[in-house]
């Protein structure tokens, strides 16, 4: 009998097509995250879940699965499995690293220009019908070139971040939990980071240690001058220290890929600051990169179904 596989979003390319030549496929065929009752439901009976980082893949939900060998997540990101329970269930997990390395670095680099330049308050100034002539101190920005970018995570994508930099002739400043060698820049500890920081870029994976790392006592040291921009996960910086400090101007400016809560409400006050940049968690929201996403989860697990190792393992 085939093994059956719950796919929870339809991925983009051949996935589904190749995923059912070998296994009897539930779909959630809706643009939107699936049910929990219906993901609860599905996976219990599931050899495989082929998963999006919307989806808790919890303890609870992999307790209940007593079939389930393999976990495959379109994302790098594997914060939503719980990968401890994984490991004592003998589930193997799947992601997608360095596929999405570029484009989500790209997106880093689009808030930061954006931060720094003030775009959306300038284009929202032409929309306005308010540009009435050149204007000598109209909308007067911060440079890009030449200041110092601090990255936290010195990852595949902050390490690409980084590559961004040397061609802004910036200083580039970085934190990591292991040392990290043949990178450009300077590896520091968060504190030095923090000060000397024109732009602070959030990559680090979230886990217990990183969850709210950027707090209140964080945007102290930074400069008022600096902007933050998040590619990684909304829970590593602590919202409401984000909201004081951009009402409180500690910081200068905020560009967010990521929020926390996720989606934020449109009447959350982080929304209404003109200081603060928020995008839907696009970061690897290109046609190409979600495509060889989705076919890198699909070679995840279409391998652990056959007992073949997965081209990029997790846990
Ligand atoms: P990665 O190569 O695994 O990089 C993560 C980095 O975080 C590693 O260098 C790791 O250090 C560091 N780190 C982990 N825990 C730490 C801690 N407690 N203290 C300090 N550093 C710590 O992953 P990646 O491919 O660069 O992706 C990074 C994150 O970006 C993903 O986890 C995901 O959440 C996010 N992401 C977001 C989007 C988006 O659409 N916005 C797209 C892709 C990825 P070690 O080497 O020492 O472990």
């Amino acid at each position: 009998m085939a093994p059956r596989v719950l796919i929870t979003r339809e991925p983009p390319g051949s996935s589904v097509d190749r995923i059912s030549e070998v296994a009897d496929v539930f779909l959630w065929d809706h643009d939107r995250p699936i049910d929990t009752d219906v993901l609860a439901r599905e996976a219990a009976s599931s050899v495989g879940i082929y998963c999006m980082l919307t989806d808790a893949i919890d303890r609870n939900l992999l307790m209940a699965s007593p079939k389930l060998e393999v976990v495959s997540t379109m994302a790098v990101g594997v914060d939503n499995i719980d990968l401890d329970a994984c490991r004592e269930l003998g589930i193997v997990v799947g992601h997608t690293p360095g596929v999405l390395t570029e484009s989500t670095a790209d997106m880093a680099w689009a808030l930061l220009m954006a931060a720094s330049r003030r775009l959306e308050e300038s284009i929202n100034y032409v929309q306005q019908g308010r540009w009435e002539g050149w204007e000598l101190d109209g909308i007067i920005s911060r440079d890009v070139s030449g200041t110092t970018i601090g990255i936290v995570g010195m990852g595949r994508i902050g390490q690409a971040i980084a590559r961004r930099a040397e061609g802004f002739d910036m200083e580039v400043l970085f934190t990591n939990r292991s040392r990290v060698s043949g990178a450009v820049g300077t590896q520091v500890d968060l504190e030095e980071l923090l000060g000397r920081s024109d732009h602070v870029v959030i990559a680090v994976s979230l886990n217990e240690q990183t969850r709210g790392m950027i707090s209140t006592q964080q945007f102290a040291m930074m400069k008022t001058t600096a902007n933050l921009v998040n590619i990684a996960r909304g829970p590593i910086v602590d919202t409401d220290a984000l909201v004081a400090a951009l009402v409180e101007g500690q910081i200068r400016c905020a560009g967010l890929d990521v929020t926390d809560p996720e989606p934020i409400p449109v009447d959350h006050p982080l929304v209404a600051l003109p200081n603060c940049l928020i995008v839907p968690h696009l970061g690897s929201a290109t046609d190409r990169t979600r495509v060889a996403m989705a076919d890198l989860a699909t070679d995840n697990l279409l391998a652990a179904l056959s007992g073949a190792d997965m081209p990029a393992r997790t846990a």
